[in-house]
């Protein structure tokens, strides 16, 4: 049995299947356990409660299972997985490549940010949240000195937070989502109490230290000769600009789905996180007999429930290889996952993702590997009467370049189904090819008969 991620899920997966008896090969292309969420710099610095604030508790947990899984299973750090076919996985490690046969997978990829375009979006000082994120989790670095955050999710509040406990000098957040549409997803938040009071805290405290928080703002463009020393946003309909160093920005957050792509598992459009994600039952089965799925990669739900989905894949896993499972824990992780995921459509509504924007000018890039622009998109839709992203991708070269639509393939999306007057749903995906991550040409030629 293989587990690729050991973030929440793979890891609650693995030492599931220790418990009864199975030693998995975990593998994960980060140097420690823990995921997005509980990332491990390679040097800690400062205390858990410092590093992962009101997490600390549950990071030092995964952290301490992380650990049992370097003792008991076959667990491959630093290792990427970039081919599935049927039963065979290929794997590469600092350059060196590999391949490892599995008879039952769980995938446990986790998510990425989702990026939009906009004017000025790849100007040095502009990053994703979850860059910002890492910068600081990672590699104990601030950026700035004066920092602006923008854009919708629960993590804007969080990490605006973390930067300013940190002494970051946080400009202002810039809060897509409005007020009303936040205040009528409270009742569905009420069902993880405790995390929505966490959210307002982060709220609160950025108030009551001056950091203005706005709200229906949407950012027009990041300005600046050489790199970001303006952004300039609408907020409430009025253009406002705000003086910064660097930028950063989130638009939610984007499931790794290729793997279950590459190995045909059927797909389905899921309306509130505006993506295809890989269809799967409760248990987290795919369509493809012996793969499974859990955690963000199979659909942004959060650590908390990606901890229990991963669990409830390990036990369909052995129920499945006719090991029998405990169905009391079974049942108690089905009913948790559902008030988890009832709390979660109160998220999405509270947190609704932006649309790429109309204000995203022909000349803005789009596709940062390749240097497709906004303008070269919507021309070939229109010459071409194309409504399907694949075929674009075959006309334009978008999501052909290093990062394999990871980084643009949302915005394609978006801006094709805007240009053709079309539903998002009706454009399709671009399909996963391999390799999905960067593989240097060298290791394959070394590998070649
Ligand atoms: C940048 C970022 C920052 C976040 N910060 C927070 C936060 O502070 N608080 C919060 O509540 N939520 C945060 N989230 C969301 C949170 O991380 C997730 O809800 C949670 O971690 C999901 O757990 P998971 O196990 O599904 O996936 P993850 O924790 O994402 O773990 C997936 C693991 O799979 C590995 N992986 C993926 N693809 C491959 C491959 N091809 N080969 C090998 N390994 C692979 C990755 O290295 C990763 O370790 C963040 C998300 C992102 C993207």
């Amino acid at each position: 049995m293989v587990i690729v991620g050991a973030g929440p899920a793979g890891v609650r997966a693995a030492q599931t299947l220790l418990r009864y008896g199975v030693r998995p090969t975990v593998i994960d292309e980060a140097p420690l356990p823990g995921g997005q969420i509980y990332r491990q710099g390679a040097i800690a610095r400062g205390s858990a409660r410092e590093r992962y604030g009101f997490e600390w508790r549950k990071a030092r947990s995964i952290h301490a299972a992380g650990a049992e899984l370097a003792a008991q299973a076959d667990y491959r750090p630093c290792t990427a997985v970039w081919n599935a076919s049927p039963g065979l996985l290929d794997l590469v490690r600092e350059g060196e490549i590999d391949t490892l046969p599995y008879t039952h997978l769980l995938l446990a990829t986790g998510a990425t940010d989702r990026v939009l375009p906009f004017a000025g979006w790849t100007l040095p000082g502009v990053y994703s949240l979850g860059g910002a994120q890492i910068a600081l989790k990672g590699q104990h670095c601030l950026l700035g000195p004066r920092i602006l955050f923008a854009g919708s999710g629960p993590l804007l509040y969080l990490v605006a937070y973390q930067y300013a406990r940190a002494g970051g000098r946080v400009q202002a957040v810039l809060d897509y989502g409005s007020r009303a549409s936040q205040a009528k997803a409270l009742p569905a938040l009420m069902n993880q109490a405790g995390t929505l009071a966490k959210g307002l805290y982060y709220l609160g405290w950025l108030r009551a230290r001056g950091i203005p928080v706005f709200h229906a703002a949407r950012i027009d463009a990041a300005l600046g000769a050489g790199r970001v020393e303006t952004v300039r946003a609408i907020v409430e309909g009025a253009a406002v600009e705000f003086a910064c160093d660097v930028l950063a920005v989130g638009h939610g957050l984007r499931s790794e789905t290729q793997l279950a792509d590459l190995l045909d598992c059927a797909f389905d459009f899921d309306d509130a996180q505006r993506a295809w994600l890989p269809r799967r039952d409760a248990e987290g089965r795919s369509t493809v007999a012996g793969v499974y799925l859990a955690g963000d990669g199979a659909g942004i739900a959060g650590a908390a429930f990606a901890e229990l989905a991963g669990e409830r894949a390990a036990l369909a896993m052995l129920t499945d290889h006719g090991i029998a499972v405990d169905g009391a824990r079974v049942r108690a992780l089905a009913r948790h996952q559902r008030s988890l995921a009832r709390f979660r459509q109160g998220m999405d509504r509270a947190f609704a993702l932006p649309p790429a924007e109309a204000s995203c000018g022909d000349e803005v890039i789009v596709c940062r590997c390749e240097e497709i622009r906004a303008g070269a998109l919507r021309a070939a839709a229109r010459q071409y009467d194309i409504d399907d992203l694949n075929r674009l991708k075959a006309l334009t070269r978008i999501g052909m370049g290093l990062c394999q639509g990871r980084m643009c393939q949302a915005g394609a999306a978006e801006l094709l189904a805007c240009c053709r007057e079309v539903p998002l749903s009706k454009i399709g995906r671009l399909r996963g090819q391999a390799p999905v991550k960067p593989l240097a040409l060298a290791s394959l030629g070394e590998a070649a008969p």
